[in-house]
């Protein structure tokens, strides 16, 4: 028989999602406990996504959360959008006022996690959790195991799904591991990671004909580029060689400044959302309740936007006020997701080349990126979407 720990809000994942939950959760003299399989060195040194939008940015800085965001990273007032060999620069700050900053996924993280352990924070690392119960009652349970293979079970006003893109928290909302909307897409992404100066000031994304790739920075000296691949390539399958003439092939408007590469990955294209969000008392935020592919840069920031509502519905809960904001989550949180489920789909779909593409293909895709580029409506939208709309209110 396993004690029982009670906590308020009891959370699993502690990526993005989960620790500003329980940071802003603390922040408003609510506990959590937070659970997570990996050790803390593990999860500081995940590489994933890196621009942050606008309002991410915001609430980092005024929630206490980062102030390297804005000391470390670099804001990014526009993007390039190269194609025909042709830069042309999508000017945020002239379209929409707003920016973007790159600041890479690992270090909010490490930033979260130092604010949290020093505020003394319930923060349980190599714990597994294996199935969430109880989702019909008022006291829904986690249950899992430590590394030790030790059980533990946590009781909760509320659990929130912040597992990441496999969440088992997703079966006890929507009865299965896979149950949602979803779309997968016939290219990927290869990654690399490199010791280089940055070959230009801000992001660029091209489209060429031998397909898309994305020049992107990470500080003085290391850089992140991408090249479209095919979802089943091996990493290793490609030279150093080869992987800057295939970079430089498609960029042909910048002359990339090469380096030793030190890391490779490649991140296959999926969206989806779950059927449901929530099921009475048991939430999915984050990559557990939606995934994009990254064109849009959306992951993160979609993350942190469902963590701001929820945070505002489940303070209302525990003022006295009942469940009714958080009962309005899944709806509100869905106007966005969904909005950005059609802005990553459509930054995809404009700036890759399918393997089946055609002649026509090809020419409407090009007439599309110059519809986008030669008209203020057209890059505005972008610049809307890109750097973040306006934050949703539960009521
Ligand atoms: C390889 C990769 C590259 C990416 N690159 C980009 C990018 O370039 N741009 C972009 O915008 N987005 C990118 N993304 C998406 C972005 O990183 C995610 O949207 C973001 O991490 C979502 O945060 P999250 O907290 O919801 O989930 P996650 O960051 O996935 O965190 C989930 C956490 O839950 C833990 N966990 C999972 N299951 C359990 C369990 N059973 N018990 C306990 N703990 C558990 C995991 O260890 C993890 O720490 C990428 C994603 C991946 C996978």
């Amino acid at each position: 028989m396993v004690d029982a720990v009670r906590t308020q809000v009891a959370i699993i994942g502690a990526g993005p999602a989960g620790l500003m939950l329980a940071h802003l959760l603390n922040a408003s003299g609510i506990a959590s406990i937070v659970v997570d399989n990996r050790s803390r060195a593990d999860i500081e040194a995940t590489i994933r996504a890196g621009i942050l939008e606008n309002g991410t940015v915001d609430l980092l800085v005024a929630s206490g959360a980062s102030d390297r965001v804005l000391t470390d990273g670099h804001r990014h007032d526009g993007i390039e959008l190269q194609f025909e060999g042709e830069g042309r620069r999508i000017d945020f700050r002239q379209l929409v006022g707003r920016s973007v900053w790159l600041y890479p996924q690992h270090e909010v993280l490490k930033d979260l996690l130092a604010r949290l352990l020093a505020d003394g924070a319930d923060i349980r690392f190599e714990h597994e959790a294996g199935l969430v119960t109880d989702e019909d009652t008022d006291t829904p349970k986690v249950v899992g195991r430590d590394a030790a293979g030790t059980p533990f079970e946590l009781v909760a006003d509320f659990v929130i799904g912040a597992d990441g893109s496999r969440s088992i928290a997703r079966t006890a909302v929507v009865g299965s591991q896979t149950g949602g909307y979803f779309r997968e897409y016939p290219f990927a992404w290869f990654g690399i990671l490199c010791e280089a100066p940055p070959s230009a000031k801000e992001l660029i994304y091209a489209n060429s004909a031998n397909g898309f790739a994305l020049i992107s920075q990470r500080s003085d000296t290391v850089q992140r580029m991408y090249l479209q691949c095919d979802p089943d390539m091996d990493p290793a399958s490609l030279s150093d060689a080869e992987i800057w003439d295939a970079l430089q092939s498609r960029v042909s408007g910048t002359a990339l400044k090469q380096g030793p590469i030190f890391q490779r990955d490649v991140l296959r294209f999926r969206s989806f959302v779950a059927w449901h969000l929530q099921k009475r008392r048991v939430v999915l935020i984050g990559d557990a309740a939606h995934t994009v592919p990254p064109t849009g840069a959306k992951g993160m920031n979609l993350a942190i936007h469902d963590v701001r509502l929820l945070h505002r519905g489940l303070e209302s809960y525990f003022a006295g006020e009942g469940t009714g904001l958080v009962d309005r989550f899944e709806q509100v949180a869905l106007k966005r997701i969904w909005r950005a489920q059609h802005f990553s789909w459509w930054m995809t779909s404009m700036l890759h080349v399918a393997a089946d593409a055609t002649d026509f293909d090809r020419r409407r895709q090009l007439g599309e990126l110059e519809s986008v580029t030669a008209s203020a409506a057209g890059s505005t939208y972008l610049a809307e979407a890109y750097t973040g709309w306006p934050a949703e209110e539960l009521g």
